[in-house]
């Protein structure tokens, strides 16, 4: 089966609330351990950004799962790929809060020193990620 990857950024909806992104990642380290999904979640109070990495039925099926939760909207697919490996293989679903998303690392890969990935392409997000999955380690 292919491994593919798959990048994302939507925005909180009003029905977020505060704790929502415990209860999110708890279901997600859950649901994508027996999946066999990987990948990585960004979140500034505003913005999601997140990485996802599997079979090509198990992405899409998440995807499609995550696209109709209602905490979240304008979701906007910045890269879909066929990958030979994974970038995010150790992380059933690795977490960046807002303190790691600095301005210096912003400004890196994109054109504003604020957190908005719907003003990154792909390739910037995916390298943010990794360069922020060494960070964490
Ligand atoms: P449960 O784990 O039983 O749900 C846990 C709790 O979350 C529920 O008690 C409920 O309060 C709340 N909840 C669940 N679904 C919703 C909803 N649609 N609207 C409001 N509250 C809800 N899921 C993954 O499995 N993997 C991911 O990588 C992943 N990433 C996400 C990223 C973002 C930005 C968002 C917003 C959601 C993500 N989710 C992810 C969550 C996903 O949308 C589903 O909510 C989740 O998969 C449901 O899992 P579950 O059936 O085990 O629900």
């Amino acid at each position: 089966m292919f491994l593919v990857q798959l990048i994302y950024a939507s925005k909180v909806s009003d029905m977020f609330l505060p704790g929502d992104v415990e209860s999110i990642l708890a279901s997600a380290r859950d649901n994508n351990k027996a999946l066999g999904i990987t990948g990585m979640l960004c979140f500034n109070s505003t913005y999601f950004l997140q990485c996802l990495e599997g079979s090509r039925a198990a992405v899409n099926k998440i995807f499609n799962t995550i696209s109709t939760d209602s905490r979240h909207d304008d979701m906007l697919i910045l890269a879909y790929s066929e990958i030979y490996k994974r970038d995010f293989g150790d992380w059933d679903m690795g977490y960046v809060s807002e303190s790691k998303l600095t301005r210096k690392l912003m400004l890196k890969y994109s054109s504003t020193d604020l957190f908005n990935p719907f003003s990154m392409q792909g390739t910037s997000a995916l390298s943010m990620l990794s360069e922020l999955k060494s960070e964490i380690g």
